[in-house]
Parts: C-alpha cells; sequence; structure tokens
C-alpha cells in the first residue's frame, strides 16, 4: 500500500508503440536500455497507461538494458491526472491529488509541480486523528500539521481527521453570565483581536450599543448576553466562570485566589472524552497540553505537544503519532516511502550519486 517512488528520477515517462499488456510490453521493453535510475516506467499507448517496475543488467553505466519488469498497474485500474499545483515529491499531497481527481483509482499518475509526474498506487493515507479547540480559525494545530505535511517528503500519506471541539459550546454545557477565557485569540472569531482597554470588564449594559468587545466576541463566539473576560488581560475580579486549562487554572489561583467555577478545556482531556473514530485499526490521536513546555509526549497512541508547540515539536509529534498508528514493522520496499517510518525515515537507496542530467530522466524511445 502507498507505493510512491522515493524520487521522481526514479520514474521515466514513455510512450510505447505496443499494447499496454505484459506480454507485448516485456517482448518490447526488456533489453532497452533505460537510464541508470529508472526503476519505474509509465508507459503509454493511445492516451491509456500503465505503471511497470524494470529491473537493469547494471546501475553502472548511465544506461543499461533493461532484464525484467512486473506490471505495477494495468491500464484498467489508472488514472492519469493533471495536478499543477501537488509536489508529487510528497506521498501527502500525491494521495491528496489522487483521492479528489481519481477516487476508486487503484494507481494515480499525477503530473504536478514543474511538470514532473510520479504516481502512488494502493492509496491509502495513514488516518491521525487531531483533537484540538477553536476558535482561533483556522484550528492552529491542524494547520500547523498541515504545513508540516505539505514538506514531509520521507513520511508516508496522512490524513488528518480534525476532531474540534467549540469553546463557546463548551462553555455552554456549564451555563453562566460571564465566561473568563484565557485570551483573546482563543476566543474571538476571525474578526481577530481588536483594541481595547484592556482591564475595563465590560458591563452587560454596554452590550447594545456601541457593542464591547467583550460583548461582541461572546456573541461572535456564540454565548449569547454572557459577558466574558480575558484571563491574559488580568480584569477585576467578577463571579466568572473560567473556561480554560490547568495553566489557565493556576494563573487564576495566582492573581485572584479562591474557588472558581471551571469548564475544563485542555485538548489533551478533551481527546479522552470525544468519540473516538471508528475504523479497523486504532487511530493515533495528536492534541496539545497546556502543561507540556517543551517536550512531547506520545503514550498508547495519544500523542501530545505543548500548548504553542514549534514546527518541528509538530513534526516529531506526528512522527510519534505515525509510529503509535503502525500495527507492526513492515518491511517496506527499498527506495519506497515506507508506509510509517519511525523519526529516522530512509532516504532513497540506489547509487548514492549525484545525478548526472538534467530533471527528466530519458525513457526508452521507440523508434518508428
Ligand atoms: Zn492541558
Amino acid at each position: 500500500m502507498n507505493l510512491v517512488p522515493a524520487q521522481y528520477r526514479n520514474v521515466s515517462l514513455a510512450d510505447v508503440p505496443v499494447p499496454l499488456d505484459e506480454p507485448a510490453l516485456g517482448g518490447y521493453l526488456v533489453g532497452r536500455p533505460v537510464y541508470r535510475r529508472t526503476r519505474y516506467l509509465v508507459v503509454r499507448n493511445a492516451g491509456a497507461y500503465a505503471v511497470m517496475e524494470v529491473s537493469k543488467e547494471s546501475e553502472l553505466p548511465l544506461f543499461s538494458p533493461v532484464t525484467a519488469m512486473t506490471v505495477i498497474a494495468r491500464p484498467e485500474e489508472t488514472a492519469f491526472v493533471d495536478a499543477p499545483d501537488t509536489d508529487t515529491a510528497i506521498p501527502t499531497q500525491l494521495a491528496r491529488a489522487a483521492a479528489a481527481q481519481a477516487p476508486g483509482a487503484r494507481c494515480v499518475i499525477v503530473r504536478g509541480r514543474y511538470g514532473h509526474v510520479s504516481f502512488i498506487a494502493d492509496p491509502a493515507p495513514v488516518r491521525v486523528r487531531v483533537v484540538e479547540v477553536v476558535p482561533p480559525w483556522p484550528p492552529k494545530l491542524v494547520d500547523q500539521l498541515e504545513r508540516v505535511l505539505d514538506l514531509a517528503e520521507d513520511l508516508p500519506p496522512v490524513e488528518l481527521v480534525a476532531d474540534l471541539v467549540d469553546l463557546a459550546s463548551l462553555a455552554r454545557t456549564r451555563p453562566a453570565g460571564h465566561y473568563l477565557f484565557p485570551c483573546r485569540a482563543g476566543s474571538a472569531s476571525q474578526a481577530g483581536p481588536r483594541a481595547t482597554s484592556a482591564s475595563q470588564p465590560s458591563p452587560r449594559a454596554e452590550a447594545a450599543s456601541p457593542p464591547s468587545p467583550g460583548a461582541e466576541a461572546a456573541g461572535q463566539a456564540g454565548l449569547g448576553a454572557a459577558d466574558v473576560s480575558y484571563l491574559d488581560e488580568i480584569p477585576e475580579r467578577e463571579p466568572w466562570t473560567l473556561v480554560g486549562c490547568a495553566r489557565s487554572r493556576s494563573i487564576h489561583d495566582w492573581f485572584y485566589g479562591g474557588d472558581v467555577p471551571t469548564v475544563d478545556m485542555c485538548p489533551r482531556n478533551l481527546a479522552d472524552q470525544t468519540g473516538q473514530t471508528p475504523a479497523p485499526t486504532p487511530v493515533p490521536t495528536l492534541t496539545k497540553c497546556c502543561l507540556l513546555e517543551d517536550r512531547v509526549s506520545s503514550d498508547d497512541g495519544l500523542v501530545v505537544v505543548p500548548w504553542g508547540a514549534s514546527l518541528a515539536q509538530i513534526r516529531d509529534g506526528l512522527q510519534l503519532a505515525l509510529a503509535a498508528g503502525r500495527p507492526a514493522p513492515q518491511p517496506g520496499r527499498a527506495g519506497e516511502a515506507p508506509a510509517a517510518p519511525g523519526p529516522t525515515s530512509p532516504a532513497a537507496t540506489g547509487p548514492a550519486s549525484p545525478a548526472a542530467t538534467g530533471p527528466t530522466s530519458p525513457a526508452p524511445r521507440p523508434r518508428r
């Protein structure tokens, strides 16, 4: 599953003057020279495509005759798509293009960015559940993961399953006339933060006209007429209900002391409460926690990154999640993007020498 060429140089595209069945292709290809880096051939005839894997006599000379070939995908199970925004070196991007443009095809050949051609056979992106609170929009952890995946050449294709918890809905589970959120960014909507006199709690009377920033944010967040204040602005103490995590609770204790009704919004705790996606294999969960400051933790399929995780930490967390979701170590085929690599992923195999030629590797040229 998830067979993806490790490098675009391994893939050659060739027009062939024979039918795309195994005997005809074998008769045509075996004995023909191919470029030393070529491992896969995308062959085309009369608008149909097939994908082959070839063995060569040697990888030392620049070109070497094909000695054997196996069919990766026959024409009837192969689709060709143009996806000019897709970087075909990134398995997740390949899988995304395949799912969007040729769902159901066993093998999808993608012509992507720079005109490079690659393919994915038996696409089965690894699902990772992401538990996150919103706002802000876009959900930060999901957005960061997507950005990491967009560059992840050495990870298998991943499909993020966002499990979002709306903070206003969460707050409403404990009805109150006044809510205290950790910060404005964590409560306001797409409108973003606004300049306001931070230390003034907004009296409810102001909510009519003009709307106070707090009331407006509350309205946007679906809290109706409730007042909203923000802990990081250290407002004057009111009989509010704190919507926050353990760290917010500690900060509240520090400044105000005393008891405060609290709605726990720590995604790590929410991850246990929200429904696990039903799946034949366990889906690893990735989330964040206010109490983690500089490390990533992984325990029994639950990976937790710090609240303000860097992209590097997000990447570490993703690798841990993939390792946690892996049923058993898989041998993998040399040179392929492995199904679920550990923290150190193998690079492409084959002779480790610089490519001698330009970006497109020559394919066997039919002589007509
Ligand atoms: Zn937490």
